[in-house]
């Protein structure tokens, strides 16, 4: 016992020590310097070296507001290089917090232009070519995509040219900072987006009416594969292009949760946003439809993002997946910010693991 309260009281003696030494500015500098060299060493470089495909999903969350997410986004890793699908509002600053090494971007493909995709384009663009993004940025997308990107490089142009002044062009030469629309047109219901080799890309039609287009995507690399639904009802074309993936990560909203809500905000008076819960339900599929197309498709993973509404804890998870389980009882999770599937090569291994506690 008294061996005990002497150690309580070494340790309180410390405590106070430890507490003092905070506030001396030598210590401080020196814990500043460690923190800022473990970011600066701490880039994630084994995601691009071992030549497996990768999938991050960098942005969960849909329009609704939500803490700690970021709205679409879906991180495909192949070939050294990495390639956005979507680039929701903050999630940029995801692959930031992850140290995501900018200089392997590889392109964008947007699947509609709504804003909850397209919000961070700028940010992206600005923040990849600040850190070292060695050419200029390739954003592909269906009939659109133009205007979207000479709109941002317009709204960006000051910005760029204040960067250049400020750091001089052979840090920042301009011309690798800037975005090269790439509008591919659909034939029949797909079209090939890019292919180079390893690496092919197809984008192919859903419906998301009447927002028109909008389109998904199917990435094949050295025999894995992912597709990404971006925003769709349950549609054939995403049973058709999602054959046999490994991976599905598909868009949700929980249709009796939305209807809830909806029934809510009539009882308070809230017109506006009762009419806006009633219009969302006829252009999003239910976590149960996308388990049917993963089913019907043979999908291996499924993956649930752009969640609406996002569940906040654990209780409204379950009720977000109320239902999954009778349809596809297993091989189905929940998305959130920062899930990572490996995709080994030569293998059918399926390896999920969280980018935050890397
Ligand atoms: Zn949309
Ligand atoms: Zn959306």
């Amino acid at each position: 016992m008294r061996n005990l309260l002497k150690l309580i009281g070494v340790l309180i003696s410390l405590l106070v020590v430890a507490v003092g030494l905070v506030n001396v500015p030598a210590v401080q500098d020196k814990l500043l310097d460690r923190a800022v060299t473990r970011q600066l060493l701490n880039s994630p470089t084994d995601l691009f070296e071992d030549d497996a495909m990768r999938v991050v999903i960098c942005g969960s969350a849909a329009p609704m507001p939500v803490r700690e997410r970021a709205s679409a986004c879906v991180m495909v890793i192949a070939g050294g290089k990495f390639y956005m699908v979507d680039t929701g509002n903050r999630s940029t600053n995801n692959l930031g917090l992850w140290a995501i090494p900018f200089s392997r971007t590889g392109g964008v493909f947007l699947t509609h232009f709504h804003s909850d995709h397209i919000g961070d384009l700028g940010e992206f663009n600005m923040m990849t070519w600040a850190q070292g993004r060695p050419a200029p940025l390739n954003v592909y997308g269906p009939q659109g995509v133009t205007e979207v990107v000479e709109g941002f490089a317009k709204a960006y142009g000051q910005d760029s040219g204040y960067r250049t002044a400020h750091h001089g062009p052979i840090l920042l030469n301009p011309a690798r900072g800037k975005m090269i629309p790439r509008e591919i047109l659909l034939e029949g219901d797909s079209a090939i987006a890019m292919d180079d080799g390893d690496l092919k890309v197809t984008m192919f039609s859903v419906n998301h009416a009447p927002i028109h287009p909008a389109v998904g995507y199917r990435f094949d690399y050295k025999g894995r594969s992912v597709v990404i639904s971006g925003d769709t009802i349950k549609v054939d074309n995403m049973i058709k292009y999602s054959q046999d993936a490994d991976l599905l990560v598909h868009e949700a909203l929980a249709m009796h949760i939305v209807q809830q809500m909806q029934a809510t905000a009539g009882g308070l008076g809230n017109e506006r946003i009762e009419s806006i819960l009633s219009d969302i339900q006829d252009y999003h599929a239910s976590p149960a439809d996308a388990a049917v197309v993963a089913n019907e498709a043979n999908v291996k993973e499924l993956v649930l993002y752009h969640l609406v509404p996002t569940p906040p804890n654990s209780i409204a998870e379950k009720v977000f997946m109320r239902g999954v389980s009778d349809i596809r009882a297993s091989g189905v999770t929940l998305g959130y910010d920062g899930l990572t599937y490996t995709l080994p090569l030569n293998s059918t291994a399926i390896i999920q693991e969280d980018m935050n506690n890397r």
